[in-house]
Order: C-alpha cells, then structure tokens, then sequence
C-alpha cells in the first residue's frame, strides 16, 4: 500500500503546545502569581436556556417508542433547515431549503468540502490565516498560494487581477485579525471570483459579532454572490456550541452540479447531526433563544472593546474588537511575536498567542481574546495601562 504522503508536506505546529509548555513552566516558577489567560480561542459562556430546555425535551422523546428517532435526513431536519432559512431572510437573504446544509461544525465541513474539488485547483488564501484552511489543502496535494493582510490594508487583503485562483478562502469576522469586510470590498471579491471563474468559501463563524448594519454577516448579501459562493457558518461562537457541535452549510444552486454533488458526498459520507442536537440548534433561532445568545455575545464584545479602548488608550495599532472577539495588535517596541508573548507573561502574567503562529505576515503582531471573564479581563487591562501607559 502507498501512503498520502502529502501529509509529510504538513508543518508541525508547535504553536499552542508551546504556549502552553511556557505557561505551564512560568506558573511552576511563580506560583505566587495570578496569570490571566487571553489567549483563550474558545468560548466559556454555558449554553442559554432555551438550548437546554430544548435538548432535555428532544433527550425525553428519544426514550419513548412514538417519539424516537433513527437516522434523520443527511442534510438535517427539515425544522432547523428551515430555522436556517427564516434567520437568513430576517438578513434579507433567501434560500431555498435545498441549500442548505445541516452539519456537525464548520471546521469539518470546510474540510469536507474540498472532496468536490479536484487536485489540479490553485488555491488562495490570506496570511496569517485559520490554519484549517491551508492544511487541508496541503492533505490534498494542492498548490497554495498566499495573498498578504498587513497594516497597509488594515489586514482586509484584496484581490490581485494579475494572480489566477480557483478556490479563494474568506473569513469575516476574521481569525486571528477580527477585521471585517464591508459590502464594496467583498463585492471586489465576489467580481474577481466571477472572472476567473473560481469559487470563494466564505467562513462566517463569527457573523453574529458583527452590530453594525451596514456591514455583510453573510456573503450572500451581495449581488452575484450566489453564483461563486460556499458560506460555512456555525454555532459555536455565536450559541456556545463548541463542545456541543452543530453548523450549517449554503451550498447555492446557482452554483450548478456543485448543490448535488453535495448531496451526494454527503449522503455517501455523512450520517447527520444528533436529532437531540438539532433541537437544541433550533431553539437558538427561536425569538427567546436569539435574545439569550445575544447576552453572552455582548458580553464577549464588552471585553473586546475593553482591551481595544486599552490598547488605544496605550498608542497601541490594531484592529478588530468590535464585529468580533478577537483583538490582533501590533506588538509594542517593535517586538517580535515570541518576544512579546515572554515579556507580557513575565511582566503582566498575562497570556496572549503570538501572530506568527498564523502566517509569515503575523509576526511581529499578537492576538488577544474576549474569552475570558469581564474581571479577569479588567484586572489584565490594568496590568497592561501599567507596562505601556
Ligand atoms: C471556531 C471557528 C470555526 C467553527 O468551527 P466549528 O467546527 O463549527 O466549531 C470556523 N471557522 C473559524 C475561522 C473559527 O475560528
């Protein structure tokens, strides 16, 4: 047998274990201080009640003969496709039913899609980036080629006529920067995707930080978007369902043989959501649940904009904080990332996750998260006025 030995090709990212390998020593050798974890790319926010009202109920049915399920549909109920549908029509954006996807999270699906993509594409992602998105390709053998976010454009890259793609990788909200596209700079993208005949997948795990209008929370608010676009979207940041696994997919029709193809790989290789689970999912789009996820949200947002009114307060360049929960800044004194990471552990006991760890064009910057409790992330902020205010 021959193995994919694509996978030699994959780089070994030491990134977290090391953060937390340098953590884990500095707590060891001072264990008289009080270390403050923003770095943290999870939620800690529990489930709201209507999810939990929803689930025990669905738990409940699957223990009595008349209201238990075997396997449901591949692509999901029909109840929550359609609570997908109503929450993309109360943005303005229709869909058919059979558009949309059900699925287990957006990180499985941003991997499983590629299954419908040959291994003669080009792909285009930005750098620093979501790992995910590089590494699946690489399993793949396809050729990656990079487009640089950097201070100049405000880390929103845009499109370059002269570099042909096929498959072109767009995040906003964005991890690790927080930056957001707005509606003129996407449409560039939706223009050059449509002229060179290739196919934006738009991550939007992070649409539901976004609180001002006039910005995109779905691609597909964007004329000829349907057309050239794959849109993941998830519950795990925006209904704490990280542990709990539950995301959807829009596969468009416009978009030809793709929508069954689809279907077919889907119903090949996938087995569905939990039935439990996909209720939970349908109590956060009902009236109660979108009010409660919307508590936790803000308070997320209400650290992001603590560490971001810091950080100006302190002269410090960044960007994101606000449509998001993730802070990216420029490491002060021209610092490296790793340089800063130690400095800030050392002298403010507080932890971040360096920029190189998510591309060539991190380095020298640093991410922070709005993760972590309001009192830990005020106590941090104050820590923080001190070293550089
Ligand atoms: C967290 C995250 C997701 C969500 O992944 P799930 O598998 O749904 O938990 C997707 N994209 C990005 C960029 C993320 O940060």
């Amino acid at each position: 047998m021959n193995i994919n030995t694509n996978y030699d090709n994959l780089e070994q990212s030491y990134l977290f274990s090391t953060i937390a390998k340098k953590v884990n020593e500095y707590i060891k050798s001072n264990p008289d201080k009080k270390v403050i974890r923003l770095g943290i790319g999870d939620v800690t926010l529990p489930l709201c009640k209507a999810v939990t009202d929803a689930l025990h109920k669905a738990v409940d049915e699957m223990g009595v003969q008349s209201t238990f399920r075997g396997y449901g549909p591949e692509q999901g109920y029909d109840f929550l496709r359609e609570a997908v549908q109503g929450y993309y029509k109360y943005h303005s954006v229709d869909l058919e039913l059979d558009e949309i996807f059900i699925s287990d999270g957006a990180k499985s699906d941003l991997g499983n899609i590629l299954d419908l993509f040959g291994t003669d594409n080009t792909i285009l992602v930005p750098d620093p980036v979501y790992p995910v998105y590089v590494d699946t390709n690489i399993m793949a053998g396809r050729e990656v080629k990079f487009v640089d976010a950097n201070q100049g454009n405000e880390f929103l890259p845009m499109p370059d006529k002269n570099v042909k793609a096929d498959i072109i990788y767009i995040c906003s909200p964005n991890n690790p920067t927080g930056a957001v596209y707005d509606k003129a700079k996407l449409k560039e993208w939706i223009d050059y995707a449509i002229s060179n005949e290739a196919i934006i997948l738009f991550d939007s795990a992070y649409e539901c930080f976004i609180s001002d209008e006039t910005l995109p929370r779905s691609i597909y608010e964007i004329e000829g978007a349907k057309d050239c676009a794959i849109e993941f979207c998830s519950l795990s940041k925006t209904a704490g369902f990280t542990g709990t696994r539950c995301g959807y997919t829009i596969v468009p029709k416009n978009l030809g043989k793709l929508n069954k193809m689809w279907v077919r790989r889907q119903t090949t290789k996938f087995n569905g959501v939990p039935y439990i689970v996909q209720r939970g999912a349908e109590a956060v789009f009902s009236e109660e649940g979108q009010k409660e996820i919307k508590i936790n949200i803000n308070y997320y947002k209400q650290n992001a904009k603590l560490i971001s009114d810091t950080l100006k307060e302190c002269g410090i360049w960044h960007v994101g904080g606000k449509h998001s929960p993730y802070i990216w800044l420029k490491c002060p004194n021209s610092m490296k990332s790793w340089e800063f990471f130690d400095y800030l552990l050392e002298n403010a006991q507080i932890v971040g996750t360096p920029g190189s760890g998510f591309g060539k064009n991190g380095e020298g910057y640093f991410r922070l998260t709005s993760f972590g409790s309001y009192e830990n992330t005020v106590e941090a902020m104050e820590r923080f006025k001190k070293i550089f205010g």
